[in-house]
């Protein structure tokens, strides 16, 4: 460049030096890719009203780039569901359904081996009993044919989670506001979370099973047989964490969506499922935790529903 065009642009180059942070900036918080995979669920659900509120959740945080991925639905041909799981920094699945193609799966399980986000939420841990891989990465499921052959159960005991082996399949009292205590205060999910607050109108996943590997519970409720008929009495894990290779997967059993429910619809709604939604895809992303915790959040004894 001649002198007197440098001193002709000079200008120019001192503003862009001066929008270089910026730029950076921006490059820093450009959106984590998320995939939101759905379009299946069981008679008791509905994947098109949870997964468009999931979707919104997400999206609200400005964290992420959320695409939806909508499976063939019930029934239909199945083979050439093939999605692109590796432009993904997580996966979050809100699906009970059909078998995906062998190819799918493998795929899957590969990409969380190798580092990928999983994130499961609630009726989804009842989907894929006869995937093993699945079993793995979900740590707990329930019903689809689920019993002791499956592996344990999870309880907390004694200040610890325990494994139980004895017999027992899936269950869940009916929907009730109930509380749920943090187990794990220093994990990135729940840190500067209060250690007991409720969750609103939900069900209470009890006696899941599966292999329980590399699981730790995050938090749990406990399900009071005085209050609940066909309540466990344990302290049933409602959040957990699994390592599946170098992947990180997030599993919340709470917000159930029934097909009849009209919004806004409490289980769903409840800050504390949204937040924990919003921290556990960002982990399951990144390994980390960067936002706050809102005003909004419940508390030891009082709900909270956006
Ligand atoms: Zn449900």
């Amino acid at each position: 460049m001649s002198p007197r065009l440098w001193k002709k642009t000079a200008g120019l180059w001192r503003f862009l030096f001066l929008l270089l942070p910026f730029a950076v900036n921006a490059a820093e918080k450009s959106p984590l890719k998320v995939m939101l995979l759905t379009g299946q669920s069981s008679k008791y659900h509905s994947w098109t009203m949870s997964s468009a509120l999931v979707q919104r959740m997400l999206e609200q945080t400005g964290l992420f780039a959320v695409e939806v991925v909508t499976s063939p639905p019930q029934g239909a041909d199945m083979s050439g569901f093939h999605p692109a799981w590796n432009q993904f920094a997580a996966v979050v699945l809100d699906y009970e359904g059909d078998e995906w193609p062998e190819a799918t799966k493998q795929a899957l399980a590969s990409y969380v081996k190798n580092g990928g986000g999983l994130v499961l939420i609630h009726a989804t841990d009842n989907a894929f009993p006869k995937w093993p891989e699945f079993l793995e990465m979900s740590g707990l499921g329930g019903w689809g044919g689920r019993d002791e052959t499956w592996g344990p159960k999870v309880r907390w005991r004694n200040g610890r989670s325990a494994l139980d082996s004895s017999p027992g399949r899936a269950t869940h009292p009916a929907k009730h506001d109930f509380q749920i205590v943090v187990r794990a205060p220093d994990h990135p999910i729940m840190r500067g979370l209060p250690p007991k607050w409720m969750q609103a109108h939900d069900e209470i996943y009890s006696q899941l099973r599966g292999p329980a590997k590399n699981l730790e519970v995050l938090a749990t409720a406990w399900a009071d047989p005085a209050k609940n008929p066909g309540a466990t009495g344990e302290h049933e894990p409602m959040l957990m964490t699994i390592r599946y290779g170098r992947g990180r997967v997030f599993h919340t059993t709470l917000g159930h969506v029934g097909p009849k429910d009209v919004a806004p619809i409490p289980a769903v709604n409840s800050v504390g499922f949204i937040v924990t939604v919003q921290r556990g895809t960002e982990w399951a992303a990144t390994g980390e935790v960067t936002q706050p915790v809102p005003r909004d959040f419940p508390t030891e004894n009082r709900i909270s529903v956006r």
